[in-house]
């Protein structure tokens, strides 16, 4: 069981995001892999495009995924919690955290894609003897 990093969740996989810290820019120039639920994922994308579509604009902030202190958006979470069932919660992220969910999303829907397909794509090709 793994940690989403924004929601907090276990789950047993996470979908991995990568980011900049810049605390960590010298000790990881590549990155840190962050790993969200794909709730945190879909609600982040969804920020993600409305931002690009409205031009909305950001706010001051501290980015709750890499850290960084800069312009910030919004990122509405749902929280599964034991006694009140679903708790929204907002969480600031930051335009290049947004960005590379949006690739993380790309990347992992594909990915989905592609194993529908191999899965489906088994079912047709059943050898005839
Ligand atoms: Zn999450
Ligand atoms: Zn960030």
């Amino acid at each position: 069981m793994t940690d989403c990093d924004l929601c907090g969740k276990g789950i047993p996989a996470v979908i991995p995001v990568r980011t900049y810290p810049p605390l960590l820019r010298f000790a990881y120039p590549e990155g840190v892999w962050k790993g969200l639920c794909e709730t945190c994922l879909d609600s982040a994308q969804k920020t993600y495009l409305e931002v690009n579509r409205n031009h909305t604009s950001c706010r001051r902030g501290k980015c709750s995924l890499c850290g960084s202190k800069t312009g910030v958006f919004s990122v509405e979470l749902q929280i599964p919690d034991f006694s009140k069932g679903i708790v929204r919660k907002d969480v600031d992220v930051c335009y290049r955290c947004l960005k590379l969910v949006d690739e993380a999303y790309v990347r992992f829907k594909k990915a989905q894609i592609d194993e529908e397909g191999r899965i489906h794509g088994h079912e047709h090709v059943h050898p005839h003897h």
